[in-house]
């Protein structure tokens, strides 16, 4: 039972009455679940999100108010268990990506993105992490990475793409204006994506520099819920920032990346408010505005039928909405078209949150894929893009798993490519 009162302790001390007093206002209308791709795919009634909340509000009733305490008393009301703890890790971990779909929707105002975030902080100081998603948080604190992107993998990897597609990517620059942070999921397996973005800057005379200390804009600490990991992890980032003397960040294409680093850092570190944080969708479509990049008008009108993904960490939580769509209305005029719900709306990909991570939960993270498949589909799409490397992850994985055969891309590479010289 230590792990159970570990968790409830958690859950008690992070949220007290506030997450108690959040849950009470739900009139359990079902609008959360019927937002939720999790639920939609599965109409599994546990994937509701008020009900991977449960055990929050269970153990704050259970410790605190009378009536979870009679409840509990006479058995009514069962107390939390090591297996219910057991039970709503695999819950949280393996069938919710922390999209947040379900707090826009919820007509009481709930704040559901923080309090399941609670959860899985509970979850975390009780040790019940999936053993894949604590193996990767480990290896980001041991080697700075949780894809082994170590620091003299990481100066390889960067010599061969900036020798390979023959761009400079100016390393350790003090002094620089800015700041970029790849993800390594981008160094690793998609390095075009690290070879436009630079491409792109240079183009635009930017002064920029990646550093080799703050490496990895990946926070798994974020995903696993434990605030000590997910500062340790910020604060690499925000050294490294003070050492090169930048004014601004610019996180790459990695959506839950962008959410630690611009909404949570700054409650956590009061480094965070030394800098402007901005996502590279922004930068581009500034840079296109501006006229210090020119794209080529038409550039992809004979790809087919190409579409966007709307990551939920950089479209809908982070705003960047008409960004992107600014970029095609010029690249692909006449290919572009939307898949529906888009937008805030738009179904997640299903991969986020670390669950792509979890071996386990590969069968759930296939069947919310599906939802994808019927939307692009619908539209006759052969070419999909997006803005974040975690969601063109669960993509090109599921379009293997699916035998599927569209062509997947993200933006930064399409805005490269299309650049007049
Ligand atoms: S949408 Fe809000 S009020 Fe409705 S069930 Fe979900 S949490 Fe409760
Ligand atoms: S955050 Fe997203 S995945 Fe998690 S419960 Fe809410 S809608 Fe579902
Ligand atoms: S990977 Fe992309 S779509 Fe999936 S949860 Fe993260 S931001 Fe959303």
């Amino acid at each position: 039972m230590i792990a159970t009162q570990q968790a409830i302790n958690m859950f008690v001390q992070e949220t007290g009455g506030w997450a108690a007093s959040q849950l009470e206002a739900c009139t359990r209308c079902g609008m959360c679940a019927e937002a939720c791709h999790f639920y939609q795919s599965s109409a599994n009634p546990e994937y509701a999100p008020v009900w991977k909340l449960e055990i929050l509000k269970r153990a704050y009733e259970q410790r605190f108010t009378l009536v979870g305490k009679f409840k509990t008393a006479i058995g009514i009301d069962k107390k939390i268990t090591d297996q219910d703890v057991a039970h709503w890790s695999e819950l949280n971990y393996y069938a919710c990506t922390v999209c947040n779909k379900c707090a826009m929707v919820c007509p009481m105002g709930i704040d559901l993105g923080t309090l399941l975030h609670t959860v899985r902080s509970g979850l975390a100081a009780a040790g019940m992490v999936p053993e894949d998603l604590e193996t990767a948080v480990m290896k980001q604190v041991i080697e700075g990475s949780p894809l082994g992107m170590t620091a003299s993998v990481w100066d390889s990897r960067l010599e061969w793409v900036a020798d390979e597609w023959e761009v400079d990517i100016p390393r350790d620059v003090k002094g620089a204006d800015t700041l970029v942070v790849f993800t390594s999921i981008e160094v690793m397996k998609f390095p075009t994506n690290v070879a436009a973005i630079a491409k792109i800057l240079n183009a635009a005379g930017e002064k920029w520099t990646v550093s080799s200390s703050a490496r990895e804009v990946v926070n798994f600490g974020f995903y696993e819920g434990d605030q000590e990991h997910e500062k340790l992890f910020m604060r690499r980032l925000f050294d490294g920032a003070k050492e090169l003397g930048v004014k601004r960040i610019v996180v790459t294409e990695c959506g839950h990346a962008y959410d630690a680093l611009r909404f949570h850092a700054p409650n956590l570190l009061s480094e965070a408010n030394d800098y402007e944080i901005v996502h590279i969708t922004g930068v581009m479509a500034d840079l296109v505005k501006s006229g210090r990049i020119k794209l080529q008008e038409g550039f992809y009108d004979n790809v087919g039928t190409l579409t966007l993904h709307d990551a939920c960490k950089i479209q809908r939580k982070g705003g960047y909405i008409q960004e992107p769509r600014d970029i095609l209305n010029i690249i692909a005029p006449k290919s572009f078209k939307e898949m529906t719900p888009n937008q805030e709306e738009a179904i997640c990909c299903g991969g986020g949150g670390g669950v792509i991570a979890i071996k386990a939960a590969d069968p759930i993270r296939y069947d919310v894929f599906t939802l994808k498949i019927d939307q692009v589909n619908k539209i006759g799409a052969n070419m999909v893009t997006m803005t974040c490397s975690n969601c063109r992850l669960q993509f090109t994985d599921c379009m293997d798993h699916f035998k599927l055969d569209w062509k997947i891309t993200g933006l930064a590479q399409m805005v490269a490519d299309a650049m007049v010289e």
